[in-house]
């Protein structure tokens, strides 16, 4: 399941700070306190990161993650594995048990938290993103609307689809050959300069809420930056 995080550790405290940190993080989020039920509940739920206690009753998370990595459907799911002892042998055990990460408790939340978002980025599904987010705007792609902070932002389905690709790769600047490709298909014929116009409506939407993100590159095309551009350099 996307976004499922699966927490294997009996330590009940530490298993619900952890749950309840990653879910203020958006994540979906199981526990699982014995170590004899977590290969069939992994397999069941397809948690997307495991976070895997090293000392568990009933088997140990060396020997899950070892059993884990020669199992074909679950194999590939990233582990990041907790112990509470510090030394570099146990390290060195838990890695080549197939963990992908390691962490010593004690551990900071955060670090913890960024660490999971590290693996999540690596994460063997398809991409099932529900929205994306870019500084304050946000784009719900179930319900196909976007705002800027508590704003709804009226778009057309072609700025929509504009700033979709824009939001899937921020930083990247797209052509203008590349967007209409892409945004409008090639077996219709438009202009280049119909993205202009297509930027300066989206930009004009955008931007009655906040910040101007969209970068004009001259001769280029357009992108997203997480510097808001001076109005002047705007030549859409
Ligand atoms: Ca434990």
């Amino acid at each position: 399941m996307a976004n499922l995080v699966m927490i294997v550790e009996d330590e009940e405290a530490l298993a619900l700070l952890l749950k309840y940190n990653l879910e203020k993080e958006g994540f979906l989020v199981k526990c699982v306190n014995r170590g004899n039920i977590a290969l069939a509940e992994i397999e069941k739920h397809q948690p997307s990161v495991i976070i895997l206690d090293w000392m568990l009753p009933e088997m140990s998370g060396v020997e899950i993650c070892k059993l884990l990595r020669s199992k074909p459907d679950i194999k590939n799911i990233p582990v990041i594995m907790l112990t509470a002892k510090g030394e570099e042998e146990d390290k060195i055990k838990g890695l080549t048990a197939g963990a992908d990460d390691y962490v010593t408790k004690p551990f900071s939340i955060p670090e913890l938290v960024a660490r999971v978002k590290a693996q999540m980025r690596r994460a063997p599904e398809p991409q099932t993103a529900t929205e994306l987010v870019f500084e304050d705007i946000r784009m719900d792609l179930v319900e196909k609307k976007v705002f800027r902070g508590e704003n709804f932002i009226h778009l057309g389905p072609t700025e929509f689809r504009l700033l979709k690709m824009m939001m899937e790769t921020p930083g990247k600047i797209f052509s203008r050959e590349y967007l209409l490709k892409n945004v409008w298909g090639t077996n219709i014929y438009v202009e280049t300069r119909t993205v202009d116009v297509h930027i300066r409506r989206l930009r004009k939407s955008l931007n009655e809420y906040g910040a101007d993100y969209i970068r004009t590159v001259r001769a280029t095309g357009y992108g997203l930056d997480h510097t808001p551009q001076n109005e002047a350099e705007d030549n859409a």
